[in-house]
């Protein structure tokens, strides 16, 4: 059957599908304005843990939206349940390629012909992963940061997105509190993403050459910018592991970048200190 846009979204559900950091952040910010979100996740204690989390936050985050009032989150292990009658599904399950395109096949086999498939994917446009899909004119980006602190969101067609669906987009979610804009072009890291990484990468530049260091760094960036924390503090958060993961991401699209980067990062994360969560990474104050 042919796509065509969800036209009564207000009284359907939305399906999230992998419920781990992300997918629980992004299963509140659906579940503010009273419905129902579904969650699967082939994890049952990843799955409860969402639902718990959605059921901690929701009445707080809900009273910030115009409009909002708390719904609930229902956690199912049958995909299938999950997708009935959902207008949107959105996928974030671990960043495999493999993985990616094999879910992709399966929910567009299951959920309802006018359903719209988003993926949370940091790295994956979805042009890459729609090889199992019939219908790609229903598949995009839907890239999410971290919230309900940070509700910017990039979105990016997959080259074959229809254009009913990103307009239909940026009327929905500014209503569940997420802002989204628009990538008008296939972009590795989308829009914010990619600002963020150079920030990050000439933070490291201006280490690894020994022009500074990272706490003079960052209290720079706090009294100049403001902000409660500066970007060496930020990628102790996020995992310096990860961190690398990404800048070699860039570095494969984009060769001519700078080495000194990751070979800084590369020497916290051999060392076994990774930031928060090994308790030591450019800071020491995690214990
Ligand atoms: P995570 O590992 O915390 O969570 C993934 C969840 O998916 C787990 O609960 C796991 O049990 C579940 N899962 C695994 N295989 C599944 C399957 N076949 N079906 C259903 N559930 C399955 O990962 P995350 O950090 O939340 O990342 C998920 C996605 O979000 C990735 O694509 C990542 O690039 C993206 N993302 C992450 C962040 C971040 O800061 N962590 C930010 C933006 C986007």
């Amino acid at each position: 059957m042919a796509f065509t846009v969800p036209a009564d979204v207000e009284n359907r559900p939305v399906a999230v599908i992998g419920s781990g950091t992300l997918g629980r952040r992004i299963a509140l910010m659906f579940a503010t304005r009273g419905g129902e979100v579904r969650i699967y996740d082939k994890s049952k204690e990843a799955g409860e843990a969402a639902r718990a989390y959605v059921a901690e936050n929701v009445a707080e985050v809900a009273s910030g939206i115009e409009g909002g009032s708390p719904g609930r989150a229902r956690v199912t292990d049958d995909m299938a349940e999950a997708l009935a009658g959902a207008w949107l599904v959105v996928e974030a399950v671990p960043e495999r390629l493999d993985l990616k395109k094999s879910i992709y096949g399966e929910l567009d086999r299951l959920a309802d012909p006018d359903t719209i498939l988003a993926s949370n994917s940091s790295s994956y446009p979805t042009s890459q992963f729609i090889d199992e899909v019939k219908h790609p004119e229903r598949v995009l980006n839907m890239h999410f940061y971290m919230p309900p602190k940070q509700n910017a969101i990039d979105i990016m067609s997959d080259g074959h997105t229809d254009r009913a669906i990103i307009d239909l987009l940026e009327r929905e979610l500014p209503r569940y509190g997420v802002y989204p804009f628009e990538a008008r072009k296939e972009s590795t890291g989308f829009i914010f993403n990619r600002i963020w990484a150079a920030i990050k990468r000439e933070s490291l530049a201006v280490v690894a050459e020994g022009v500074s260091t990272p706490q003079d760094v960052d209290r720079m960036w706090q009294i100049n910018m403001g902000t409660p924390a500066g970007p060496f503090r930020m990628m102790d958060h996020v995992g310096l592991d990860v961190v690398l993961d990404i800048e070699n991401h860039y570095a494969v699209e984009r060769p001519d970048l700078p080495a000194g980067p990751r070979e800084l990062l590369k020497k916290y994360v051999d060392a076994g200190n990774l930031g928060v969560k090994t308790g030591q990474g450019f800071y020491d104050d995690y214990a």
